[in-house]
């Protein structure tokens, strides 16, 4: 069984900023980190394997070569093994077009076709695009069903049972597998990186795959495939209309006041 987690670099701190000219987020003045909700994607998967003896756990990333860090932090967690996929061709991509290489690459991992034993973690979303569609369109590449808000997993033969969060409490799904679940911070108390687990972030390798390798054209990912384009990126101003009623006795203050809050349907 391959478990296939999807582990996003985000900067490490929820003050991000943007560039409002070029629309993009200015990423070199953070500290990166794996997505939060990453690590309980990858927990989950390493729970699966203490129950099972067939099971390889692979954490795949899309993004510049530094993104490699998260996948080492990942074996240093637990993980077998970890793909990078990189390619200039990716940079600018929207959601779409970062599912596309992402369940391209869960094929590529999973022997050329994901299994009926295969099984995709990722997090219900990443703390700095935080549109939660990264996870449901990989499963509609890969044409396998999908669960979101998950915070349960049990692993059957051929099936998966999950507990999912909704409004008012949890719905209980079986899904056939593959399949593609996405995990809330509930499910889990994410691990720490091991001695044993830090030496071997050490000394694996970890495979780069770009555009070629995946088998994509230009025309599927990065700029030229996302349909999305951010028209502008602003900050809000927040503006208040301060009025002042300064008090001298005379009671016109209060009157005011008064007059104000009713003009306002306040009183
Ligand atoms: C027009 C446009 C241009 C953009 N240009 C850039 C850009 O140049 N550079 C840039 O970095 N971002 C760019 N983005 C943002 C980028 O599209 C998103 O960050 C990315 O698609 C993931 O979306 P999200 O953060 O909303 O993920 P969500 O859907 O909220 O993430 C859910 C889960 O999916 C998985 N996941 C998401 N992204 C990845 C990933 N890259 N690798 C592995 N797993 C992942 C993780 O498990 C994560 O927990 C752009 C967005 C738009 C709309």
């Amino acid at each position: 069984m391959h478990i296939v987690v999807l582990m996003k670099q985000v900067p490490g701190t929820s003050n991000v900023k943007m560039d409002e000219n070029t629309g993009t987020m200015i990423r070199t003045e953070h500290e990166n980190v794996m997505n939060p909700l990453d690590e309980n994607a990858l927990e989950a998967a390493l729970e699966i394997r203490r129950l099972r003896d067939d099971v390889s756990v692979v954490g795949v990333s899309m993004g510049p070569p530094p993104a490699k860090r998260v996948l080492e932090e990942a074996i240093a967690m637990g993980a077998d093994s970890g793909v990078l996929l990189s390619d200039r061709g990716f940079s600018g991509s929207d959601t779409l077009a970062t599912a596309i290489p992402l369940a391209r690459a869960a094929q590529v991992i999973c022997g050329g076709r994901i299994g009926p034993d295969d099984l995709v973690l990722c997090g219900e979303r990443a703390t700095d695009g935080e549109t939660g569609q990264v996870g449901p369109m990989v499963s509609s590449f890969l044409g396998v069903p999908v669960a979101t808000y998950v915070r349960s997993i049990h692993v059957g033969d051929g099936y998966v049972d999950v507990e999912r969060v909704v409004e008012d409490g949890f719905e209980r799904l079986r899904l056939s597998l593959p399949a593609v679940l996405t995990v809330v911070k509930d499910i889990n108390q994410p691990g720490f990186p091991t001695l044993d687990g830090k030496i071997a972030a050490r000394s694996v390798k970890i495979p780069v795959l770009t555009l070629k390798d995946l088998g994509l054209s230009p025309d599927h990912t990065g700029l030229h495939g996302s349909p999305t384009r951010v028209v502008r990126v602003f900050r809000p101003k927040f503006s208040r209309d301060t009025v002042l009623y300064t008090q001298d006795n005379s009671g016109t203050a209060t009157d005011n006041l008064l007059k104000f809050l009713d003009s306002r349907g306040l009183r």
